[in-house]
């Protein structure tokens, strides 16, 4: 009850202080689709803004089952010894399509979660990527108004996620597995080519050889990708998250990353270039919900495509009309 009434300006005061409650609260208006919501929320957002603290954006992405909430549990829990205040986010585009989540349904980071400054989110559901993306663009900033200076942002490696969390990330974290089958086969070539630094988790007891050899494998394979914009060379390293080893090595290897990228500039530039592209991708993301969310289109669009499947007009004829109908409106 007292929750619901945490609104407008005693809710961003509460939420500036660093009150976890007021962040869940914020986050959960810039989740809801309700046009009065997403007023207040927008409202918020425009708040935090200037009190968005020098936070680092880390990405993590990995297939299931590689370790990923161990490794944010473990790592997470070593930030906030260190004194960090850490963030988790997600980005999960599934949970919206078969309302099972790859990622949030299980009881994750249970030891992380009781931490006083940490703060875990479960991913956003929503209709398309592009908008659960939005939400969490704008959930950082509040996680950063928040005083949160870690905040890492999860993915599982499906379909487009990776490269909308590498798009909101200062550094790009793969997770991988020793052994299982031929290293390089099978992954992706774009993720590799995002990737700021490879992790080869459950690098423990009988694991450990193989580990080693892929440590080896994916170091030589790093070296045939082109050199990053950041001139960051990445690097492979070894971990356990259930042992906890390799966790402060990972800490130092972004220590390093964010000097010689705040060194070289690559940091702002690269913040920049971000919401620049974040900047178009709202205005796609708006234009085309516009679009398709329009009741004439709607029906115009279902008279197209039983049109186009009795074969009486072309693809481009049919989003022709489309198009003009619309701006005709
Ligand atoms: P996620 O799906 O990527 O989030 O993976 P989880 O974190 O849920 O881990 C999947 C399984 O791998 C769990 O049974 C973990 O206990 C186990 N696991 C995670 N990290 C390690 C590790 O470093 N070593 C070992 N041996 N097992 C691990």
């Amino acid at each position: 009850y007292r929750r619901q009434q945490l609104k407008g300006e005693e809710l961003s005061k509460q939420l500036l202080e660093g009150n976890k409650t007021a962040l869940s609260l914020g986050i959960t208006l810039i989740e809801s689709n309700q046009a009065t919501h997403q007023k207040e929320a927008q409202k918020l957002v425009e708040t935090c803004l200037p009190y968005a603290s020098k936070s680092i954006r880390i990405g993590i992405t990995g297939v299931p089952g590689v370790g990923k909430s161990t490794f944010i549990e473990a790592f997470g829990s070593y930030l906030v010894d260190l004194g960090k205040k850490v963030a988790v986010l997600a980005v999960d585009p599934t949970s919206s399509v078969s309302r099972g989540s790859i990622l949030g349904d299980k009881t994750r980071m249970e030891k992380l979660v009781t931490r006083k400054n940490a703060f875990i989110r479960p991913s956003p559901s929503g209709d398309s990527l592009g908008g659960v993306a939005k939400k969490t663009r704008e959930s950082i900033i509040l996680c950063e108004a928040a005083g949160f200076d870690v905040i890492l942002i999860e993915t599982v490696g499906v379909g487009q996620s990776e490269t909308t969390v590498h798009s909101m990330t200062d550094f790009f974290l793969l997770l991988k597995l020793a052994g299982a089958g031929d290293e390089l086969q099978g992954i992706k070539r774009g993720i590799i080519e995002m990737a700021d630094a490879i992790i080869i988790n459950k690098a423990d007891g009988e694991n450990l050889k193989a580990a080693r050899n892929a440590r080896l494998e994916f170091k030589r394979a790093l070296h045939l990708y082109p050199p990053k914009k950041s001139s960051w060379e990445p690097k492979v390293l070894l971990c356990s998250s259930l042992n906890n080893t390799g966790i402060e090595e990972i800490w130092d290897l972004l220590k390093d990353y964010f000097n010689l990228t705040q060194k070289n500039n690559h940091f702002e530039h690269n913040r920049s270039e971000q919401n620049k592209f974040w900047m178009l991708q709202t205005i796609n993301e708006h234009l085309k919900n516009q679009f398709y969310q329009h009741p004439e289109i709607k029906l115009a669009l279902k008279e197209q495509l039983k049109a186009l499947d009795n074969n009486e007009i072309t693809p481009f004829a049919a989003a022709e009309y489309l198009i003009e109908k619309y701006n005709s409106l």
